[in-house]
C-alpha cells in the first residue's frame, strides 16, 4: 500500500494506492492562498491523515510515499527550486514528509507523475514511448522513451508548453512570446470565451455564461458547443488549431507511440479528442485521452519507486 500526493496550482489530492495501482481513497484539499511551505505541508499532513482515518489504515502499512510538484524540481536533493502558483522556493519536500511519516518518499514533477501513472496502469500500459500533455492552467509535458521518463539537464525535459507557436503571439508567464500555452491551454481558452462573450451576449455561449453568472471555465464552450452555438464552434476550431499546431511538433520531434491528453478539459472526451485527430491528420501515433483522469498523478507519484 503507497501514498501518492498530487500537488498542483490551487489544490492537492492524495490517494491510498493498492499493490494492483488502484486508488482506494482519496481526500483533497485547496492550496491558494497559503503564503508559505509550511502553511502547505500542513494542509497536505492533514490530507494524508485523513486517509487514514477514512480508509482505517495506519501509517505503518504504508510501503512509500511519492509526491508530484508543479515547476521546477531537484531530485538529487529532493527539493522543489521554484513553482509558479506555490510558495515553495528550493523546499526540502522530501525531507519534510520523511520527517512527518518516517517512510521512503520520491519527487517527481506532476507532469512526469501523470505520464508515469499512465504508462503504468492506464491508457498507455503497452507502449515503450509515449508523451503525456496535461491541458491546465498552462501545459504540461511527460516524455518517456523506452519506457523511462526523459528528466533533462536539472529536470528541466517537457516544459512542452513553452515551444514558441507564434513569434508574433503573447508574452507567456516565462517571459518569451507566443508559447503554445499562451493559445492552447484551458486558461487561454478560457480568456478567448470571455473576450468573445462581451462581444456578443445574446450567443448562445453568452446566455451559458449568464447562467452561470457570469463564471467561464474549461466546460463553458463544450456546453455551448453541445447546444449548437456557431460562436463556440469558431472559438474551438481556432482553438483546435494551435493544439494540433503543437500535438505535430511534438510528434515530429519523438515520433511516439502514443500521446496521452490529460488535465481538466480531457473529460470531454470525444467531443474534444475526434476532432483532435481530425486537425492532426493522417499519423501513426496514438493521440488518446487520458484513462485514469484526476488519479494519474496520484497513482504515478505512488509509483515513483519502480522508476
Ligand atoms: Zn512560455
Amino acid at each position: 500500500m503507497r501514498i501518492g500526493i498530487d500537488l498542483g496550482g490551487t489544490s492537492v489530492a492524495v490517494g491510498l494506492v493498492d499493490d494492483e495501482y488502484n486508488v482506494l481513497y482519496r481526500t483533497s484539499a485547496k492550496t491558494a492562498g497559503c503564503k508559505t511551505d509550511s502553511e502547505l505541508f500542513e494542509i497536505i499532513n492533514k490530507c494524508v491523515y485523513e486517509l487514514f482515518e477514512i480508509s482505517d489504515i495506519s501509517n505503518d502499512k504504508i510501503d512509500s510515499i511519492g509526491i508530484g510538484c508543479p515547476g521546477s524540481t531537484d531530485l538529487e536533493r529532493g527539493l522543489v527550486v521554484r513553482s509558479g502558483n506555490l510558495p515553495l522556493s528550493n523546499s526540502p519536500v522530501v525531507s519534510i514528509l520523511t520527517e512527518e511519516f518516517k517512510k521512503k518518499v520520491y519527487l517527481d514533477n506532476d507532469a512526469n507523475c501523470a505520464a508515469w501513472g499512465e504508462f503504468n496502469s492506464g491508457i498507455a500500459k503497452s507502449v515503450h514511448n509515449m508523451i503525456m500533455i496535461t491541458l491546465g492552467t498552462g501545459i504540461g509535458g511527460g516524455i518517456l522513451i523506452n519506457d523511462k521518463i526523459i528528466h533533462g539537464l536539472e529536470n528541466h525535459a517537457g516544459e512542452i508548453g513553452h515551444i514558441v507557436v507564434d513569434i508574433n503571439g503573447k508574452r507567456c508567464a516565462c517571459g518569451r512570446i507566443g508559447c503554445w500555452e499562451t493559445v492552447a491551454s484551458t486558461r487561454a481558452l478560457i480568456e478567448r470565451v470571455r473576450s468573445e462573450v462581451k462581444q456578443v451576449p445574446y450567443s448562445i455561449i453568452g446566455k451559458v455564461v449568464a447562467e452561470n453568472n457570469g463564471y467561464v471555465d474549461g466546460r463553458t464552450l463544450f456546453t455551448a458547443l453541445k447546444r449548437g452555438c456557431k460562436v463556440a464552434r469558431d472559438i474551438f476550431e481556432d482553438y483546435l488549431e494551435m493544439l494540433s499546431v503543437g500535438v505535430l511538433n511534438i510528434i515530429d520531434i519523438f515520433r511516439p507511440d502514443m500521446i496521452v491528453i490529460g488535465g481538466g478539459i480531457s473529460k470531454e472526451g470525444d467531443t474534444l479528442l475526434l476532432p483532435l485527430r481530425e486537425a492532426v491528420g493522417e499519423c501513426s501515433t496514438r493521440i488518446e485521452i487520458s484513462s485514469l483522469n484526476d488519479n494519474a498523478g496520484i497513482i504515478g507519484a505512488a509509483l515513483l519507486y519502480k522508476k
